[in-house]
């Protein structure tokens, strides 16, 4: 069996957890959260990162830290996974859904034009006019470890006056070349999964990083029940139990380690898959931005005339895992009824696209392979 995307845990990761284990800090305390946090903030040049238990609880937290609250509103892609759309509802706000563009990142014309004509701005609030509710924030995420558009959405951010909180959580190690800017730190806030099919794991967890230490703080004691004084249990807030522990932290440390290692393997294979699909007229290797430095987590694979349900069953006859993209969140039952702006290129691509292997360890031979039966189709 040839898998989509598995853990890689060939380093330190053995070495660092047995320390854990044999220290017995295994829960929220330890040093290991500490230095994971440090290197994240290190090596994505940000003021500050606070470890949390997953992705999505790291945008729960952001979207708090945005003054998200019932009251508003917040523009999402369609086209991603449904954990970058279900923070919103748990504050009670109410998404709106944006287009692609052909990096299947947000488009960003779209959404200009949407903020043109179907927004006011009102006692310097965003608002919609169709519902008059203020809209506080954009969540835009980098797809597959491509990059949005962010000098576009910054320009539009300070134009219009909304957050942005970017879910970067497929695109750590993505920079854009012309000043070595990381995916996640454009924003008011990055957020990033260590979830178990993500470029680096804990398991399960994520991370928030920002220049805005005060805020990152906040989150912070958010993630930790809200303590104001722990010995006397004083409160003054609602927290959550978000806080990373210390033995998914070890293996954060390790495999941080060996981001950038498996970045070039990413990389290699991308450019095989590449060189091997260059002349079908079948199937085409999506492209990534040119002026970034992709960290090639996923590799989109357009099927010109085979459906990807008869094509993940080719596949699956030849023990390959391959999968096709998230249904439209827009079309999803607890979203249904919400507003949808001009879908059209998500439509197109979520019915021609596969995710074919793309695990940090896959080797030469295995990509081929692949190919073989994907050019044979
Ligand atoms: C993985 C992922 C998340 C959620 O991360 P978890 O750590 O699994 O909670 C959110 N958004 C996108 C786009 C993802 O791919």
């Amino acid at each position: 069996m040839i898998p989509l995307s598995v853990p890689n845990l060939k380093g330190n990761e053995e070495k660092y957890v047995l320390d854990a284990v044999r220290t017995e800090w295994v829960s929220t305390g330890g040093g290991y959260i500490n230095q994971f946090e440090k290197n994240i903030a290190k090596y994505l040049n940000v003021e500050q990162a606070v470890a949390c238990q997953s992705g999505t609880a790291g945008l729960h937290l952001a979207l708090i830290a945005c003054d998200v609250t019932c009251e508003d509103e917040v523009i999402v892609p369609t086209l991603t996974f449904i954990a970058a759309v279900n923070p919103i509802k748990y504050l009670g706000a109410t998404p709106i859904f944006m287009d692609c563009d052909n990096s299947l990142c947000m488009d960003m014309e779209k959404l200009e034009d949407f903020l043109q004509t179907q927004c006011d701005i009102q006692n310097d609030k965003l608002v919609n006019k169709a519902t008059g509710k203020i809209i506080k924030a954009v969540v835009v995420v980098h797809v597959f470890g491509n990059l949005a558009n962010m000098e576009k959405l910054v320009e539009l951010s300070k134009k219009f006056g909304f957050k942005i909180i970017e879910d970067a959580t497929e695109a750590l190690g993505t920079y854009q070349l012309n000043n070595k800017k990381f995916a996640g730190t454009f924003g008011d806030f990055g957020v990033f999964s260590f979830n178990g099919n993500k470029i680096i794991t804990t398991g399960g967890g994520g991370m928030i990083v920002s220049n805005d230490t005060k805020k990152l703080n906040y989150i912070k004691y958010l993630s930790t029940q809200a303590k104001d004084d722990e010995l006397n249990y004083i409160h003054n807030d609602v927290g959550y139990n978000y806080r990373m522990t210390n033995l998914q932290a070890a293996l954060g440390v390790a495999q941080l380690e060996q981001l950038e290692n498996f970045i070039a393997t990413k990389k290699n294979n991308y450019a095989i898959y590449k060189e091997e699909t260059r002349t079908s007229s079948e199937i085409k290797l999506l492209n990534f931005r040119e002026d970034i430095r992709p960290n090639y987590w996923f590799y989109s694979l357009l099927l010109e005339n085979e459906t990807p349900t008869n094509m993940i069953n080719i596949c699956q006859q030849n023990k390959i895992q391959v999968r096709p993209i998230w249904g439209l969140i827009h079309e999803q039952k607890p979203y249904k009824n919400c507003e949808a702006y001009k879908i059209e290129k998500a439509k197109y691509y979520q019915k021609k696209i596969i995710n074919i292997p793309c695990s940090s360890n896959l080797t030469k031979e295995e990509v081929l392979l692949v190919v073989q039966v994907l050019v044979k189709g």
